[in-house]
């Protein structure tokens, strides 16, 4: 059986093979953990942007959008709280010299011992058959509840340790989980220490400290300190959100696993002003409101879970992850975070300005508190390639590797393709092609057999696949083969904007 690192693997190559992701300046050997996106990529991108900016945006009467620079004032970043608290816990094992995140560490831990109750879960499940009842088997079970006894225990000193900034409380955990490096497995471990993740430059020509200014490393600052103009200008009454798309920095220690965790990536963040006390209510609306957005892609369900956060931030009194199970196991996907009035008290107190709002049905003026949706663009695609990504066995004993992107974001909707290269079927197809375009993003292709075109279309995720022969250029009409089912069907040419945009249309994922 192919292992999770090996489907990982597979994935990189599929992507590089075909344009979606390649390694960064890579005639250079590339760039640790920094990526480019293809040609593939940047559409598949852009349709994921797409799909969230209409969800967040459009869908939404009081919530509008953002495009603020990447440079910030540095008080910024002092305000905030990232000069002096954006760290994360570092240990290095000292036989390999690998440097790894003390709290990664423990993490990684946890899910071995909850990979242990899955396997009890499913011995129930096997033994028990349809009378099993899951529930009470996780709530009962001695072995389930001493390994679930094991990981509270754990949680509660990590984050006892991280809270109170007790690194070496940290280490004690790693030592007496007796947790091993990967790499050269053994347990020699430095100290750990604090390591802050802002990348920073200087401003103009002048050097020195006054001139330094950060790379983001998140898009809501931004957002915070526009919540004024945008809220004046836009006429804005609260519950309000400003959202924005954009790029982020941090200089990860960890940077690994693909486009996963990178150095240089794309956040799309909404920030929710609300009514002080309302916050909880909202904070519960956006967590269902954003995995509804995720599960109307029509993924397997299972493959997204709820984690609320044992450490909170600095800024947050309620937080959770929507978790996604990537090819190395459930990893954070979004995060939905309830921040208070923090970052806009901590812009009025360095700033000096004002940052509050009049609200003229209760009468009164007050700092707004915040929910913050915030997921990594780069996660989900790796979500999107990693769960359409399927390799089928057909019933002839060929094998097909097919993406099954929802249409909505598969970077071609349609490939348009002449049965042979004479006999007028080019012209035909292009006529066609010259049509569509307009509504549909298409390709034409002539090269190669009809069977090796359509694999090739089956490995991009195009949802359908047109084929003009002779008879089309008798009767206007062609087939139209479905990228999952395969199957074939004739139609007439005029039919297909209405057949491709009922499959391809975001229409679908936005009305769930
Ligand atoms: P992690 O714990 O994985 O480092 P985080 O909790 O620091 O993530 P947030 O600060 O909440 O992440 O950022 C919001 C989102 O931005 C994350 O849910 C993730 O999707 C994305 N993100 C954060 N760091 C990276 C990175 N280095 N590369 C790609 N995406 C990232």
């Amino acid at each position: 059986m192919a292992t999770q690192e090996d489907n990982l693997k597979d994935i990189i190559g599929h992507a590089k093979e075909y344009g979606f992701v390649f390694p960064s300046s890579e005639i250079y050997d590339g760039l640790s953990a920094t990526y480019d996106y293809g040609q593939l990529g940047a559409e598949l991108k852009n349709n994921i942007k797409e799909y969230w900016w209409k969800a967040m945006v459009h869908m939404h009467e009081n919530i509008v959008g953002l495009d603020a620079a990447i440079f910030m004032a540095p008080q910024t970043w002092k305000a905030s709280g990232h000069v002096d608290a954006f760290n994360d816990p570092l240990i290095d094992n000292k036989d390999s010299k690998k440097r790894y995140r003390a709290d990664v560490l423990v993490e990684d831990h946890i899910e071995k011992i909850r990979a242990k109750i899955d396997k009890d879960v499913a011995k129930g499940l096997k033994r028990f058959g349809d009378d099993f009842n899951e529930a009470e088997f996780r709530a009962t079970n001695p072995n389930v509840l001493r390994r679930q006894k094991q990981i509270d225990e754990i949680e509660d000193r990590m984050r006892d340790a991280l809270e109170n900034e007790r690194l070496d409380d940290m280490k004690q955990l790693i030592e007496d989980l007796e947790i091993a490096c990967p790499l050269s497995g053994s347990k020699n471990w430095t100290d750990v220490k604090q390591f802050n993740l802002m990348f920073s430059t200087e401003l103009g020509s002048v050097s020195g400290e006054s001139a330094k200014i950060y790379l983001r490393p998140e898009t809501a600052q931004g957002i915070f300190v526009n919540y004024l103009n945008v809220q004046k200008s836009g006429r804005m009454k609260i519950p309000f959100g400003i959202a924005q798309i954009g790029k982020a920095f941090r200089n990860e220690i960890v940077a690994r696993q693909f486009i996963f965790r990178m150095r240089e990536f794309e956040q799309m963040e909404m920030q929710f002003f609300v009514r002080p006390g309302e916050e909880m209510k909202w904070y519960e609306y956006w967590k269902e409101f954003r995995m509804t957005w995720h599960n109307a892609l029509g993924f397997d369900q299972n493959a997204y879970r709820f984690h609320d956060h044992i450490k909170l931030a600095h800024y947050a009194n309620a937080a959770a992850d929507i978790e996604f199970k990537f090819p190395m196991g459930f990893k954070e996907l979004e995060g939905i975070h309830s921040r208070t009035d923090f970052d806009l008290k901590q812009h009025e107190e360095h700033s000096g300005k004002k940052l509050r709002y009049f609200d003229p049905e209760i009468n009164e003026s007050y700092v707004p508190y915040v929910v913050e949706t915030s997921i990594g663009l780069d996660r989900m695609f790796l979500a999107v390639l990693s769960q359409s990504y399927t390799s089928e066995t057909l019933e002839d004993g060929s094998n097909r590797i097919v993406l099954s992107i929802p249409p909505a974001l598969a970077p071609y909707k349609v490939a348009v393709m002449p049965l042979t290269k004479k006999d007028g079927l080019p012209e035909k197809a292009r006529a066609i092609i010259d049509d569509l375009k307009i509504d549909f993003n298409c390709q034409y292709d002539e090269k190669d057999s009809i069977g090796k075109r359509y694999r090739r279309q089956d490995a991009i995720g195009t949802p359908y696949a047109v084929t003009v022969d002779h008879q089309t250029l008798e009767d206007n009409t062609v087939t139209i083969r479905d990228r999952d089912t395969m199957e074939q069907e004739r139609v007439a040419i005029e039919e297909l904007p209405r057949i491709i945009d009922a499959k391809v249309s975001m229409r679908k994922l936005l009305k769930k």
